[in-house]
């Protein structure tokens, strides 16, 4: 039988992206990438998702409070809105995560719409079974949800040339690819090996 998709863009955010809070080196290159992988998926009537990082201005997930991080994608900030490279397709469902003063909540999949139905719920209530997935950043968010998809029963293709890692402490990105793949995740190096 043929496969559902959907497309999940995970935190294209201006904070994550260069001159930002917490950028991600060339973070803002996934962003016309990715609305290119978007409308190619929404002219095949594939749903789009993009998840972004909501936070209170106050949670113990910054540094300040307790955490690893400085303060970014506080909501309702500029920070905190897509990078004005990514451009969604009508009809695509914004999932926010972390608007809890006490969680981390790395994966989209801790995410909610504005009506409050989570990344799992909104693509099992259109039968998808298999996601895209591509954004930042590759070590954390990216990372998270890809495993969070492939736990939730989700077959899921990562985009490779459309991440961008943090890199912490040198290689992550390169480990959590490694870890990834040793969870099941495939990949499609570049979009024109994409077939819808
Ligand atoms: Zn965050």
């Amino acid at each position: 039988m043929e496969k559902k998709a959907a497309l999940v863009i995970v935190d294209v955010q201006n904070d994550f992206c260069p001159g930002g809070a917490l950028a991600v080196a060339d973070g803002d290159q996934v962003a016309a990438l990715l609305s290119d992988y978007a409308a190619s998926f929404a002219a095949a009537g594939v749903p789009v998702f993009a998840t972004r990082d909501w936070h209170p201005a106050r949670t113990s997930h910054f540094k300040v409070y307790g955490g690893i991080w400085p303060v970014h994608c506080v909501q309702n900030t500029f920070g905190a809105e897509f990078h004005a490279a990514l451009r969604l397709p009508p009809g695509a469902v914004v999932v926010s995560k972390g608007s809890a003063a006490d969680v981390d909540s790395y994966s989209g999949f801790d995410g909610v719409d504005g009506g409050g139905a989570g990344l799992a719920q909104l693509l099992r209530a259109q039968a998808v079974d298999e996601i895209f997935i591509g954004g930042l950043a590759t070590d954390y968010c990216v990372k998270q949800t890809v495993l969070d998809g492939l736990k939730h029963g989700f077959s899921v293709v990562l985009l490779r040339d459309a991440i961008r890692g943090v890199d912490l402490a040198p290689g992550d990105s390169a480990r959590a690819l490694d870890e990834m793949r040793r969870a099941g995740v495939r990949t499609l190096a570049a979009i024109g090996e994409l077939r819808l």
